[in-house]
């Protein structure tokens, strides 16, 4: 048993904590800082391993945001494949999984998401791949270059991308997708059928409404057999369906959690000096002045940064407009806002020629925006409108202008 003590405390060791730490060495925060981490590897950029990585056009040491090396020199106690089993509040401490207890004046839960695991006969073989880590993406990139053959589960943002990156490193790519459509998530057919040409026009085989309903092989993958009976023989499969918020360590803290950590506007979790930022932060989103929990990168960049604000003494409320991109096939598509609540879709310019948007509107007001092959200073508008709730009348004359 070690004791050891951090003013300022992280728990994970990803993105949102990268920014918190990076952001507070940045502004000389006077205290000491350590890290929790589960994964072995430093905190490293996901971002590039669905794509860029994958591909191999980036080396392993440009996705680290934080070296061993870097965090010795400004004094982070970084610990590394020690992921915290408890924590205790009012005793502000806590418990890793190799015994160790760890004491803190102020905490930040930046623990992230989970994978959701494929739980269907045959997913105990070799063969099947998740994507989330980075020893994940070397695994599969080592295996892509010996296929010729990949099935890819879930036709999600890890599965179009990895199915974009494969069929681009010379595979034969199938993507068994339980909707009708691709991109059915942002609600729009126009949206849809872009995706689904693009992906049909590189040659990648959408199973639309299907499922993944057993895997097999002799030792390791050689196919999946989906629930409507199609065979389809593969050497590789990879799964990408979705991630859940990492709680279960949390579950005896008397922490309020609800589908993530749940903070206030200023990402305070409902004990003192606890904060959560990232992925597993259930936050009051002061834009749409509703609770959301936000799976991407802008967000773990954002908050890391207002969190490390808090945790130094500020009470800033975090007032962002959310955002994402995503590039497949080397085309790039941005998101802002949350696409989950409105009435219509207006979209602009042309879907062919890969310049186009989509205005989501509710009772006529600006929610959230789809961007296609636009300018940075369209997305810098857009967010600006959908934070001033503005009105579509307003929105087209200045968009117009
Ligand atoms: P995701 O985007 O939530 O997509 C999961 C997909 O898997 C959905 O299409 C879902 O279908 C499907 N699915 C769920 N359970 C399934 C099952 N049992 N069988 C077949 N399909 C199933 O999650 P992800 O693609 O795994 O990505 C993981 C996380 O990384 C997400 O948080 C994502 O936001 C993040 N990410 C972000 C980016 C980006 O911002 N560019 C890129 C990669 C990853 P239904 O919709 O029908 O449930």
């Amino acid at each position: 048993m070690t004791d050891n003590h951090y003013d300022f405390l992280m728990v994970g060791g990803g993105l949102t904590t990268a920014t918190a730490v990076r952001e507070m060495a940045g502004s000389r925060q006077p205290g000491s800082i350590g890290i929790l981490a589960e994964e072995n590897d430093p905190p490293y950029d996901r971002q590039p391993l669905s794509k860029d990585f994958l591909l191999g056009d980036m080396e392993r040491e440009a996705v680290f945001l934080l070296t061993e090396e870097t965090s010795r020199e400004h004094g982070i106690g970084l610990h590394l494949g020690n992921p915290v089993r408890q924590l205790d509040p009012d005793a502000h401490t806590v418990t890793t999984a190799d015994g160790s207890r760890f004491t803190y004046g102020k905490l930040l839960i930046a623990s992230g998401c989970h994978l959701r695991r494929l739980s269907i006969p045959g997913s105990d073989l070799p063969g099947l791949f998740y994507l989330r880590t980075l020893s994940q993406s070397e695994a599969l990139r080592a295996a892509a270059i010996e296929a010729k053959q990949a099935v890819v589960i879930g036709g999600g943002f890890i599965g179009l991308e990895v199915a974009s990156a494969l069929a681009q490193l010379g595979l034969d790519v199938s993507v068994i997708h339980r909707a009708d459509r691709l991109a059915d998530r942002f609600g729009n057919e126009e949206i849809s059928a872009f995706f689904d040409e693009l992906f049909a026009g590189h040659e990648v085989h959408i199973v639309y409404e299907d499922e993944a309903a057993n895997l097999f092989g002799e030792g390791r993958v050689e196919g999946v057999e989906t629930k409507s009976g199609r065979i389809m023989p593969c050497d590789l499969a990879v799964a990408g369906i979705g991630v859940q918020p990492d709680t279960a360590y949390l579950q005896d803290s008397g922490l309020a959690l609800d589908n993530g950590v749940v903070v206030n506007k200023r990402l305070e979790a409902s004990a003192k000096d606890i904060y959560a930022a990232g992925d597993i932060a259930n936050f009051f989103d002061t834009i749409y002045s509703r609770r959301r929990r936000v799976e991407h990168r802008d967000n773990a960049i954002s908050q890391g940064k207002l969190a490390a604000h808090n945790l130094a003494g500020a009470a800033e409320a975090f007032h962002h407009v959310s955002y994402f991109y995503s590039n497949v096939f080397g085309l790039t598509y941005e998101c802002l806002g949350d696409m989950t609540d409105f009435d219509e879709v207006v979209t602009r310019g042309s879907f062919e020629l890969k310049s186009a948007s989509a205005l989501y509107l509710k009772d006529g007001v600006l929610q959230a925006a789809f961007l296609l092959g636009r300018p940075y200073e369209e997305r810098k508008v857009f967010e600006e409108l959908i934070a001033g709730h503005e009105h579509m009348d307003a929105v087209l004359a200045r968009l117009s202008s």
